[in-house]
């Protein structure tokens, strides 16, 4: 990103904060004033004390030029400790100001962005939060520095010079022949490190990555014993890390000695020049740390210039992934405008091909399906058949790539994309508990259901009394709930949003053979006027189906009811039917049950 694109980008934010940018930057530059002062002080009182020397005079003649310079440096002290509040009050909220729009602008439009955009490789969880917090932080710091440092740092540069020009003009050009040299070792510093800053920001983003994988899997890294592994793949980055941040000392630690060099050489060249001045009676010895005084106000703020042109450079690479993240407006959830009163639950599905981003090859391939209102639709195959994709394209999660699938006769394209969803309860084979209690977890299903409602849906979910157990009750943190208990809350939640669509991905996956009876008897008691599609491996649940789809590598290969599918000998069903049952062990329990 240039840099003009970044600060075009940027003062969007700035901009309602202007007032605080011309506030600061007023007071910065009288700030940048009154550090004059000290060279004029200096001066005076040198000359003075010596003129006083030299016609014999003591104490008692030089008491008012004590008077004048403590009277001038304690005001002027005084006027900077104001200045200074000020300009690092106001810098600070403006910086503030834009990290907090910056965080929040990011994660509201991030929010807007489709499935794709999340279960693509590059924006892994951890890479996009190193990628946003980073983005943030160089940003925010880009501001400070060009708003507020900038214009006053070349404010009180110039005039320092010129004031060096005024007094002497040789001087004065000595001054100002140090400042190019200066900024080019400043610029050629930053040119160097650009690569290597890339570098950094790309095994962030990977470590970031890495570690928040290993705490998502960290039961399974313990249960293999993999600590060691673990260690070692991350020790890898944080060697290549070192190794990057180390060049980047190296070359600072140079050009640091090189820039110091400049200066000194620029102060003593200034020293025997002045002082040449002095003996040959052009100018009073006063003048001598007057210049000194100057050029380092001259050098000082371009001592910064590094810093700042540092922070460039971090921002212009990190804005880069930040402002693609925020602008990436091609990731925007497409919807339509169609909002329905009533929706009834009729899918038809016709010729549906889908690719999942990332992938070479479809997933899903000439996909005909009829999803009827009342019924309960069952999806079986073995694993990675692509039934859960298949849910995914009837919530709109994705889109696919050839076909249509139509809802009571409308395209889903042409659906309000939230409208559709509200109509659409979603239980999943593994449901997000977010951090918070169980009651505010079962009201996400309607954040405004009265607690008699939530109570009722946690009812129907079988839930209830297992709260009441707890020892906070509803107010109890959901994360203690077992995996099963969390099941339920899902099934809670969708019990409480009451939609006229249901997809079951796996909803009695994870409970007990108890809680599975009662959830079916639930799950059946409200199939009565709505649209449901389970995907189950659980054959109660398949056989109660009215109709079964059967999957094979991403096509329907079968479909009908449990009788008409059992019946094709040597069919998918039958076979996917027969392994389950005889993993069940049929014969035995049905002995046990006999006795
Ligand atoms: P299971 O019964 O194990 O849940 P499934 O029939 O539901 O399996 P899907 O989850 O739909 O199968 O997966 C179908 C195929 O799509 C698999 O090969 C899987 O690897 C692939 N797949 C699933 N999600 C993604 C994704 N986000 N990106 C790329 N490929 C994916």
């Amino acid at each position: 990103m240039s840099l003009g694109a970044l600060l075009r980008n940027i003062w969007a934010f700035v901009r309602p904060y202007k007032w605080l940018v011309v506030l600061t930057l007023s007071l910065t530059l009288v700030g940048s004033l009154t550090a004059q002062v000290n060279a004029w002080v200096l001066r005076y009182a040198v000359d003075q004390i010596a003129a006083l020397l030299e016609a014999h005079k003591g104490l008692a003649e030089g008491m008012h030029i004590l008077l004048i310079i403590t009277v001038i440096l304690i005001g002027k002290e005084l006027v900077s400790a104001v200045i200074q509040y000020g300009q690092k009050l106001y810098g600070e909220k403006l910086r503030i100001f834009v990290s907090r729009d910056l965080a929040q602008a990011v994660i509201e439009k991030v929010m807007t962005y489709r499935l794709a955009f999340f279960t693509t490789s590059g924006n892994q969880s951890g890479k996009l939060q190193t990628r946003i917090d980073r983005g943030i932080e160089s940003l925010s710091k880009l501001v400070q520095s060009f708003f507020i440092d900038i214009l006053p740092l070349f404010a009180s540069s110039i005039v320092a010079l010129v004031m060096m020009f005024q007094a002497n003009f040789w001087v004065g050009l000595v001054g100002l022949c140090i400042v190019p040299v200066y900024f080019w070792a400043s610029t050629s510093q930053a040119n160097k490190l650009k690569g290597t800053r890339r570098n950094i920001k790309d095994l962030r983003e990977v470590k970031s990555q890495g570690i928040l994988s290993i705490f998502d899997s960290i039961t399974v890294i313990k249960s293999f014993t993999s600590e060691e592994l673990e260690a070692r793949k991350q020790l890898g980055l944080q060697l290549d890390l070192t190794e990057a941040q180390m060049k980047t000392r190296r070359i600072n630690f140079l050009f640091d000695g090189l820039k110091s060099f400049i200066e000194q050489f620029g102060v003593v060249v200034i020293i025997i020049l002045t002082a040449y001045l002095v003996l040959t009676g052009q100018m009073t010895i006063g003048a001598i740390m007057f210049h000194i005084l100057l050029f380092n106000n001259v050098t000082a703020p371009i001592r910064q210039l590094h810093r700042i042109y540092d922070q460039m450079n971090d921002a212009l690479i990190y804005s880069e992934s930040f402002f693609d993240t925020l602008n990436a407006d091609r990731e925007i959830e497409p919807s339509g405008d169609y909002k329905p009163v009533k929706v009834n639950g009729h899918f038809s599905i016709r010729d549906v091909y889908f690719t999942y981003p990332d992938n070479a090859e479809p997933t899903l391939f000439d996909i005909k399906m009829e999803i009827c209102p009342g019924k309960i639709t069952a999806l079986v195959g073995l694993s990675g058949a692509g039934k859960s994709t298949l849910i995914n394209l009837l919530d709109k999660f994705y889109v696919p790539d050839k076909g249509e699938i139509l809802l009571d006769g409308v395209s889903l394209n042409d659906y309000d994309t939230d409208t559709l969803r509200d109509n659409i309860g979603l239980v999943l084979q593994k449901n997000h508990i977010f951090s918070g209690t169980v009651l505010e977890n079962i009201r996400y299903g309607n954040p405004d259901a009265t607690l008699a409602q939530v109570e009722d849906a946690a009812r129907k979910a079988y839930l209830h009394e297992q709260i009441l157990s707890l020892p906070d009750g509803y107010d109890t943190s959901a994360m203690r709930l077992s995996g099963g208990q969390q099941q339920k809350i899902a099934i809670a939640r969708m019990f409480l949003k009451n939609p006229p669509i249901v997809f079951l991905d796996e909803p009695t996956a994870s409970l007990d053979a108890i809680s599975t009876e009662q959830i079916k008897a639930s799950l059946d008691a409200i199939k009565q006027n709505r649209t449901v599609v389970i995907i189950s491996h659980s054959i109660s649940q398949i056989i109660d189906s009215d109709m079964i789809y059967v999957m094979q590598k991403g096509r329907i290969v079968e479909h009908g009811t449990h009788d008409e599918l059992h019946h094709i000998a040597g069919g998918t069903y039958r076979s996917i039917f027969d392994a389950m049952a005889r993993s069940l062990n049929i014969d035995k329990i049905t002995k046990s049950l006999n006795d």
